[in-house]
């Protein structure tokens, strides 16, 4: 789902709402005035009462101005019995700054702002772990803290979860660095992503999450048969584009040239990218060509190591 359809689904909610609201009001409004004669009558006599009011008012005829000011007084006591008797009270908004219509000024309301966030994860929520993902649970007890080969993974894994934490908080959709998680599966690349796309979402900003295969065959579908490139203009477009499981997909020419339009118009833009891959980079060469490599290279890549987590909890369970 883009930024767009999270804030197009949100304003229609809001309507609807309001909508319902309004048209509840107005059917008790109805049914007081079929069943109760005397408050219509009450109706039409205060606003009578108030367009005289109004012309004494400038001719200054302070008694009779007065006579009348008691009237609509009493009037408007009645009334109120009458309404608060048949549990009619004014329609409740659950936005008093914008009375329910998501605009204040011209500008989109924060309940609108923050209706379109929780879509958004909600919808994400549906097809991905974001939950379970965060940077709170992930357990760095799953890497070794030994040297093997002369790295330390805990040590390492340390260092890689500081940097996606401080990518969060010094984010900027202008300026933040693209970074390439290496490694192999089962070793937390998708875990801090998820991590690093639920706080950027939740801070209000437009990231687009998807693994490769998924990505890539909904935009190819997207062109070839809707005609349309919604989904590929929002992945050029966002705030922070996050490519899971590069080289998971099938791979076509149409791919490649895809995979390299999207990188390098989002390079130019200096807007950031991550990307999670079991590939080399020589793999990720002879897969995407050279030129793709070549902007990769421009990227902080960061290699996961350890065990494959999938595997230990497995072993736990046991
Ligand atoms: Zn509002």
């Amino acid at each position: 789902m883009t930024r767009e359809q999270s804030y197009t689904i949100a304003f229609e909610k809001q309507k609807e709402v309001l909508r319902f609201k309004k048209a509840a009001f107005d059917a008790a409004m109805q049914n007081l005035k079929d069943t109760n004669p005397d408050f219509d009558k009450i109706n039409s006599r205060l606003s009578f009462l108030g367009a005289q009011i109004a012309t004494i008012a400038i001719s200054g005829n302070t008694q009779s101005l007065k006579e009348l000011q008691n009237e609509m007084t009493e009037l408007t006591a009645l009334r109120d019995a009458i309404l608060k008797n048949a549990s009619i009270g004014d329609i409740v908004y659950d936005c008093d700054a914008c009375k329910d219509t998501g605009y204040i000024n011209g500008k989109i309301c924060d309940c609108i702002h923050s209706a379109a966030k929780k879509i958004r994860l909600n919808d994400l929520s549906a097809s991905l772990p974001l939950a379970e993902c965060r940077f709170e649970n992930f357990d760095l007890n799953y890497y070794k803290n030994e040297d093997v080969d002369g790295a330390n993974a805990r040590k390492r894994m340390t260092a890689i979860l500081k940097l996606c934490r401080e990518y969060v908080i010094n984010f900027n959709p202008k300026s933040s660095e693209s970074l390439l998680f290496m490694g192999d599966t089962g070793l937390g690349k998708t875990h801090l992503t998820l991590a690093i796309t639920y706080e950027l979402l939740n801070r209000g900003y437009d990231v687009i999450y998807g693994a490769a295969y998924n990505l890539f065959s909904d935009m190819e579908t997207e062109h070839f048969t809707g005609h349309t490139n919604t989904k590929y203009n929002a992945a050029i477009d966002c705030d922070l584009l996050v490519i899971d499981d590069l080289g998971g997909e099938f791979v076509s020419s149409y791919i490649q040239s895809l995979l390299y339009n999207i990188i390098n118009t989002r390079d130019l833009a200096n807007k950031p990218t991550i990307i999670n891959t079991n590939l080399s980079m020589g793999e990720i060469a002879n897969r995407y060509t050279p030129r793709v490599a070549s902007r990769l290279i421009k990227y902080t890549a960061k290699k996961f190591i350890g065990s494959d987590i999938r595997q230990l909890q497995a072993l736990e369970k046991k």
